[in-house]
């Protein structure tokens, strides 16, 4: 079954693929660098977004080692907008390691992949199968969701346990593939086209015949989801503090700590806003004095900005502000710099404060 299943899949990806910018060569003979990059980029994100990034990214960056010799700051600016930053500074840095221990070349090992900062099963088993045509398994949300449809597995999708079934029946059905880089592509493809998570279009599925949730009938009940809980609203407050007249001059914005969320990207000062803080203002204070070590007079509101991270949503009021007392220091910052409105435009931003910049060209 796992080999029947496994042709139908390579077939229809033969037939069905979409067509994008890294697919230009077969699967199993694609350029490791472009397969790792976009599948890199293709974690957490829609495709038609990624691949307009992908496309400026390869023409700035067209082999690993020009990424591996280029600008931290120009690598985020790239990746501005595509959230989870991380990714960028976790491409960079392993690009460097394998210039200086693998000769420039990535690996052809599972083991030796993930050793790589931000290489994880799933993009070794990519690169594996993908570049190099190994028999190597991969998993992710869509290949997680027609597995468990196909074996009608009712456990918990959270599982460890579940998570190891599926990794052994990914695994066999690559093994019995005759082009497991098409294989494991047509799995993934079919999760995202046909079986998707809400209504899958079963009647035009190359796999129904041996899918035993469609047999069942319970399609739509699997993978079995653990119980959602509430993504927590987060009140933050952000200071635009300006060295002469507000919109007219020039801006203080910091860098946030290489570790931790949306680390070395730039931004206004900011913080949450804590329960016992009696308005915005003591609380763009309070921030402000945290990041830079300076007091301030808090003018008025620019902006509010809503945005949804992973885990949390937050609201980011920002205000006018001016330093009244002390020189700015990089107290919980890893830096900061006065800077203008055009020259903002050459340093990446996360998307909140992209858009206080945006409403700041409405003001100047
Ligand atoms: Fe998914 Fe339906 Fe195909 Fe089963 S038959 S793999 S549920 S699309």
């Amino acid at each position: 079954m796992h080999q029947q299943i496994a042709e139908r899949l390579t077939a229809w990806q033969g037939q069905q693929l979409r067509d994008l910018p890294w697919r230009e060569e077969p699967a199993g003979a694609r350029d490791p660098y472009t397969v790792w990059v976009s599948e890199v980029m293709a974690q957490q994100t829609r495709l038609s977004v990624v691949a307009a990034y992908f496309s400026r990214w390869m023409e700035r960056f067209p082999t690993l080692v020009s990424l591996a010799g280029a600008d931290r700051q120009e690598v985020l600016k790239l990746w501005e907008g595509l959230g989870y930053y991380s990714r960028a500074r976790n491409l960079h840095k392993a690009a460097q390691i394998v210039v200086l221990k693998f000769d420039g070349r990535l690996p052809q090992t599972r083991a030796e992949l993930i050793t790589l900062p931000g290489i994880g099963e799933y993009t070794a088993g990519a690169i594996l199968s993908l570049a190099f045509g190994q028999h190597e398994p991969l998993l992710d949300g869509n290949a997680k969701r027609v597995i468990s449809r196909l074996w009608d597995i009712d456990a918990r999708i959270d599982l460890r346990s579940t998570e190891n079934r599926l990794w052994r029946l990914s695994r066999k059905m690559v093994e019995a593939a005759s082009a497991p880089g098409a294989m494991n592509e047509g799995l993934m493809e079919l999760g995202a086209l046909v079986c998707r998570r809400r209504s899958p279009l079963c009647d035009s599925c190359p796999v129904q015949s041996y899918c035993l949730a469609h047999e069942r009938g319970v399609q739509e009940l699997r993978p079995v989801r653990a119980p959602s809980q509430k993504v927590p609203h987060v009140e933050f407050v952000a200071a635009i503090i300006w060295e002469d007249v507000p919109g007219q001059s020039r801006v203080l914005i910091s860098q946030r700590p290489e570790k931790g969320l949306l680390g070395g990207l730039w931004s206004f000062p900011n913080g949450a806003r804590e329960p016992e803080e009696e308005d915005s203002q003591a609380s763009v204070r309070r921030a402000v004095d945290q990041n830079l070590g300076v007091e301030v007079k808090v003018g008025e509101r620019v902006a509010t900005v809503e945005h949804a991270f992973t885990h949390f949503r937050m609201t980011l009021d920002a205000f006018h502000a001016r330093i009244t007392a002390g020189k700015p220091q990089a107290v919980g910052a890893a830096d900061w710099c006065w800077t203008t409105l055009d020259e903002i435009e050459k340093l990446p931003f996360p998307v909140p404060d992209r858009k206080i910049i945006a409403a700041l060209r409405e003001f100047a």
